[in-house]
């Protein structure tokens, strides 16, 4: 059985390259006529938008993308976070870290943690994941063969010294929880893969198939992101982004279909779709956007 997912963070209305991952990831699933799940990454209350967690859905549907089941959110999931974390330290998989940025920053100029706190036996502090000192090798539906050669995997953050639950560790422990089959997401993740293989093999989990569709540009090379306002998805044009994201994506709607209703579209796109006409690129260039 195919269990995909679509799991955006609530910082605030979707845009373009939402739309991107979430047609990707709910195409490839219905395709394989699988289930496509919502799951709302809201552990991060200081960049939360209580607004977005309503709006989310609400846009979603507007693009005729429905899921199937509850929505879940992960301030809802505190308890199985806390089990998983528990597990890795019965396990010795991790190790408390009471290093600022600063103070990481003055022992070495590279990228990264040194892995300084894991011989410091603390008893407080982050917690960071005791990563391979192997090579990892991963294929990617889309892009291919990725290895990461031994021991550049960082000592990730599984949670924070402000007590919150960091990204790698709720998003694999949700992702067994829910029975994840197949994760296809931006190519702006595709160095955390890594991570969160090592981190399911730490905790006896399977691995999803994982594909990385490349991420939008503006036409002067930026990353569309909350962060830097990308323009939010307009309701009143639904069937001409949708359009627009399926050329992205290698599957241009034919003509007829430009401006047929999302439904009519997306019933086009899932019976077309095929990993092998995603671009492999990391970025592109899109204008309008
Ligand atoms: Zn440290």
């Amino acid at each position: 059985m195919y269990i995909g997912r679509f799991a955006p963070s609530p910082t605030g209305p979707l845009h373009f390259g939402s739309l991107l991952a979430a047609l990707a990831s709910f195409l490839d699933a219905r395709h394989h006529q699988g289930k496509w799940l919502l799951r709302i990454e809201d552990i991060d209350p200081p960049r939360s938008v209580p607004a977005a967690i309503h709006r989310i859905p609400e846009t979603l549907s507007a693009f005729g993308l429905e899921w199937d089941g509850e929505i879940s959110h992960q301030s809802n999931h505190h308890l199985r976070y806390e089990t998983a974390l528990h597990q890795l330290q019965e396990n010795q998989c991790c190790y408390y870290c009471t290093c600022s940025r600063k103070m990481v920053a003055q022992r070495h100029a590279g990228v990264g943690y040194d892995r300084f706190c894991r011989t410091q036996q603390h008893t407080g502090g982050a917690v960071r994941f005791i990563s391979s000192n192997a090579e990892l090798i991963w294929h990617d539906a889309i892009q291919g063969k990725r290895t990461h050669a031994p021991a550049s995997i960082e000592d990730f953050l599984l949670r924070r010294r402000d007590a919150l639950w960091a990204y790698h560790l709720a998003v694999v422990v949700d992702d067994a929880a829910a029975g994840i089959t197949h994760v296809v997401r931006g190519y702006d993740l595709i160095d955390e893969t890594a991570k969160q293989i090592l981190l399911q093999q730490a905790l006896h989990y399977q691995t999803p198939s994982y594909a990385h569709i490349p991420i939008v540009t503006t036409t002067n090379g930026q990353k569309l992101s909350k962060q830097n306002l990308a323009k939010p998805l307009d309701l009143s044009c639904v069937s001409e982004q949708i359009a627009a994201a399926l050329a992205f994506l290698g599957h241009p709607l034919p003509e007829s279909l430009l401006r047929a209703a999302p439904q009519a579209q997306l019933r086009w796109a899932t019976e077309h779709w095929s990993m092998e006409r995603i671009p492999k690129r990391a970025a592109m260039a899109w204008p309008g956007v």
